[in-house]
């Protein structure tokens, strides 16, 4: 089998998974307890605070860990939202963005903000001018994903803080960093963000687990109300095995970035150009993108046939993005990029990751041939 779907989640690294067995099952104290197991714990998490801070290029007091990016952006976005409700209740961010912050600022709407969802060109973009132009006197926060995780369209994220850091220096900027994160240079300092939100799992790091990057003195509003952990941001007894497998994750995804962007950059190049060979497919996902997604439809066919045929080959691809492809409903996303509905219904996604190489990348052209070939047969049309 030859797993074709990173953006979706990945393969924990064996360190990784046998790290968290050990600190499981060793190292099981509170870390807020004051004995010697405690100490124990809470050292391990104050070492695993270091190293994200370090992958990252932040101070360890600014991170604060979660479950993973689905909670790190609500805390973001409500935690500002509640956090600044006086200075104002309006929120900038794009049509295009995640279910964890599209929907979150939706329930915000319900509750009274008033939020202006930028729409994105034919290739799911936004531009610096549409920022700053939706800015207004009660705008507290701005939010866009650094890479989209269907389309892999990534976002002039260093603009957009630049113009917001010279322009609107009170309006935070929030960064969903998920499918950015590891895959393409990203300086948190230097594009002006406030506000990060990462997930440990698609960097082949554990599930259940992630991070909010909050800038120093930065104050957000919890979104629970319990014990003092993480500053009092996120109250609940510290998943130490998960953030120590985190942190083992971290380290590696976040070196040797630009080499492993270009190699998965040239990989991505095979593939697009074998699948324009297949008239019958639409590519959705631009050249331009990220290195580590490649999205295409055919049009008229449903997607999970592809994926199913594709499965029985030995491989794993994804319909739209996991979180969305239980619906079966065509892709807001690619609604959004003006593609009509024949498209947006037969999307799939292939994403990869450093494990990688041009013989997998053949070999998925080979049975991706065949596949239409045969589907072409059934419908009675030339392939
Ligand atoms: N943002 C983006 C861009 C994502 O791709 C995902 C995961 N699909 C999330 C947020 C949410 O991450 P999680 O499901 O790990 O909370």
């Amino acid at each position: 089998m030859i797993y074709f779907d990173h953006a979706a989640t990945s393969p924990p690294l064996e360190d990784v998974t046998r790290t968290m067995a050990e600190v499981m099952a060793q190292h099981y104290g509170n870390p807020s307890s004051l004995h010697r197991l405690g100490d124990e714990s809470g050292k391990l998490l104050k070492k695993a605070r270091e190293v994200c801070a370090d992958a990252l290029k932040v101070k360890p007091s600014e991170i604060v860990f979660t479950s993973g990016a689905t909670e790190s952006n609500n805390l973001a976005l409500k935690g500002a939202a509640w956090q600044y409700i006086n200075r104002g209740k309006h929120i900038v961010t794009t049509t295009i963005e995640h279910p964890s912050v599209f929907e979150c600022c939706e329930q915000l709407q319900g509750l009274g903000w008033e939020v202006t969802y930028l729409p994105v060109n034919a290739s799911g973009q936004v531009t610096v001018k549409q920022v700053s132009d939706a800015i207004r006197e009660d705008t507290i926060v701005v939010s866009v994903m650094h890479v989209n995780n269907e389309i892999g369209t990534v976002q002039p994220i260093a603009e957009i803080g630049a113009m917001l850091k010279n322009n609107y220096p009170r309006v935070l900027f929030h960064v969903d960093g998920v499918q950015g994160f590891g895959k393409i240079p990203l300086s948190i300092s230097d594009c002006g963000i406030d506000l990060y939100s990462l997930s440990a799992h698609k960097w082949r790091g554990p599930k259940g687990v992630g991070l909010l990057y909050v800038r120093d003195g930065l104050v957000l509003s919890p979104l629970m109300a319990g014990g003092g952990q993480e500053g009092g941001l996120r109250p609940g007894t510290e998943n130490v095995p998960s953030i120590v497998g985190m942190a083992k994750a971290i380290r590696l995804a976040s070196e040797n970035v630009t080499a492993k962007s270009q190699e998965m950059s040239r990989l991505k190049e095979i593939l697009v150009h074998g699948i324009q060979d297949l008239p019958q497919l639409v590519l959705n996902s631009g050249r331009d993108g990220a290195p580590h997604i490649v999205h295409f439809s055919y049009p008229g066919m449903k997607a999970e046939v592809i994926l199913h045929m594709l499965e029985e080959e030995g491989f794993i691809v994804s319909t739209q993005s996991a979180c969305s492809s239980k619906y079966l409903e065509p892709s807001r996303i690619l609604l959004a990029m003006g593609k009509d509905a024949a498209t947006a219904s037969s999307g799939i996604r292939v994403s990869l990751g450093s494990e990688h190489t041009e013989d997998h990348i053949n070999k998925l052209l080979n049975s991706l041939t065949k596949i239409i070939n045969k589907l072409q047969k059934l419908k009675g049309e030339p392939s």
